[in-house]
């Protein structure tokens, strides 16, 4: 499964304060995740965080690369 930082992750299971998505603040051996209800931060091993882990919601990274408009501008001036 391809879990990054920032990712927000959607848990099978409801974390106890009632919300079920955490958001990854570190990735490794271990996941550093924060619960988006009460903001608790926590590590789990990889393998746990994996199974546990229903969806992942990656909010948009930015439309990067505008499509190359190079304005070619053909020089084709001096006319004698
Ligand atoms: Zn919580």
């Amino acid at each position: 499964m391809d879990i990054r930082k920032g990712d927000r992750l959607v848990m099978k299971k409801k974390h106890p304060c009632g919300a079920n998505e955490m958001i990854v603040l570190r990735t490794g051996m271990d996941f550093k995740l924060r619960c988006a209800g009460c903001a608790r931060e926590f590590m789990i091993p990889r393998s746990k965080a994996e199974r546990s882990v229903k969806a992942v919601s990656r909010p948009d990274e930015g439309s990067e690369g505008s499509e190359g408009t190079e304005d070619t501008e053909g020089t084709e001036g001096s006319r004698s």
